[in-house]
């Protein structure tokens, strides 16, 4: 007996049982699922928005009245976009409004506290039916199974404690590794001696090896090996929890050897989206929300960039409707070769907190940076944090001596970018510690854009 077939049969189940949800059950579901065709995928949304609201106005004081003052009547709800004319939930409503927001019948549907992992701003506390719960991980699993895993195959994971339940920590948090065949290694504290420990472990595995982390661990890892000239292979990547920019995703998969799966997710929204293997976006798991793209609270169509505002289709004791959660992205009007029925997201800009604000208000992405860092070697890591619209600081970790001249032309590069009323600050730093999960974002923008 395999030790894959073990943890299939025995170890999952008990994992399910444990995390008190049902995701192998769910994760069947899905599997079937994303290969219906687009038309049906959208019947399947539009039933289950329609119950969704109809469920709000009956049971949720906030939607009731919110209901009654724009004349919306859910009983009506034709198509996707008749969601429209509802005002966007934001945190500040949620915050506000929390108790409002809870339905009166919430206890069947087993709800547990969920706090939201922003980390920059106050966190959002919210109720998460146990059918999300179980969405939540059937959805990873699905992720991971488009790379060829399958349920019970080990998996190496280079992160911290936000890849895993929040209640967990210490012994219990190794025991639960250990029966979902994880091989945990922590982001906190990358140290030669742990990537050379897992580099080796990665090389020296047999089977293929599946590797997940924070992007920007993954990353550090990669560059890591590809100082060392590692000559191991991955087969697939998980990169996730954090905005993955083009730079660090060729990197990554010039270092480790294998093709990056990038996943996006917003567990407080309900919406999630993956990759699949032939990488030409990311599909958006259609079954379990809808997603809007809207500028001003206004729907774009595909392929303009706008805010992401999304309606959980399985939050019954707290619903969101139209939540901003705080990403940027595009969809895109064309479909993965794969089959899959599940629309496309052409890309994501990533969280609001990703980009700087320029002194005319402009947004600078994260991507102006990691191209001016990222192909300096001198450069071992860098951060950028903006705490003032007044102020950028720019901290550089150097490997050696700095040329002067460089130094001159970053500082006058990202000037021209934050504008004449925004000082520019580089500091040369020892290190760059990791944040309180374990992340090494290296764009911090402290700054309100409202
Ligand atoms: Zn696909």
């Amino acid at each position: 007996m395999s030790s894959t077939f073990l943890f299939r049969h025995f170890a999952l189940p008990l994992v399910d049982l444990v995390r008190r949800t049902d995701s192998i059950k769910v994760f069947r579901e899905l599997n079937e699922s994303q290969w219906k065709p687009r038309e049906e995928l959208e019947e399947i949304q539009l039933q289950r928005l329609r119950r969704l609201l109809i469920h709000a106005g009956k049971h949720v004081s906030y939607y009731k009245d919110l209901f009654a003052q724009c004349g919306f009547n859910p009983e009506k709800v034709q198509a996707l976009s008749d969601l429209a004319p509802l005002p966007l939930l934001t945190k500040d409503i949620i915050r506000r409004e929390r108790k409002r927001l809870q339905a009166d019948n919430a206890a069947q549907f087993q709800p547990r506290p969920h706090r939201s992992a922003g980390t920059t701003g106050h966190p959002v506390f919210i109720q998460m039916d146990r059918m999300r719960h179980s969405i939540g991980w059937a959805d990873m699993y699905r992720w991971w199974g488009a790379a060829g895993w399958r349920p019970g195959m080990k998996q190496f994971v280079l992160a911290g404690a936000a890849l895993r339940p929040r209640q967990l920590s210490g012994f219990k948090a190794r025991i639960y590794g250990k029966l979902n065949h994880f091989e945990e290694y922590t982001a906190f504290n990358l140290t030669p001696e742990l990537m050379n420990q897992l580099l080796s472990r990665l090389k020296n595995f047999r089977g293929p090896v599946f590797l997940r982390g924070y992007a920007s661990s993954v990353h550090v890892l990669a560059r890591y090996a590809a100082d060392r000239q590692w000559n191991g292979k991955v087969h697939a990547i998980f990169t996730t929890a954090e905005t993955l920019f083009l730079e660090q995703r060729r990197q990554i998969e010039k270092g480790l050897h294998g093709p990056v799966f990038d996943q996006w997710g917003c567990r407080d929204g309900g919406i999630g989206a993956f990759e699949c293997d032939r990488h030409q976006g990311l599909h958006f798991a259609a079954e379990n929300a809808v997603a809007e793209i809207c500028r001003y609270g206004k729907p774009l169509p595909a392929g303009e960039s706008g805010d992401v505002i999304a309606t959980d289709l399985f939050s019954y004791a707290m619903p969101l409707i139209r939540y901003q959660v705080g990403d940027i992205a595009t969809f895109s009007a064309s479909s993965c070769s794969c089959g899959r029925g599940l629309p496309l997201i052409a890309s994501i800009q990533g969280r609001v907190s990703d980009f700087l604000i320029g002194s005319n208000g402009q947004r600078i992405h994260g991507e102006f940076f990691s191209h001016i860092f990222w192909e300096t070697p001198w450069v071992k890591q860098f951060q950028v944090v903006q705490d003032t619209r007044e102020e950028i600081v720019v901290k550089i970790v150097p490997d050696g001596e700095p040329p002067k001249a460089e130094l001159v032309e970053i500082q006058r590069l990202v000037q021209e970018q934050a504008g004449p009323l925004c000082r520019v600050r580089l500091e040369l730093v020892a290190e760059i510690p990791a944040g309180p999960m374990g992340k090494r974002k290296f764009i911090i923008c402290n700054v309100s854009t409202q």
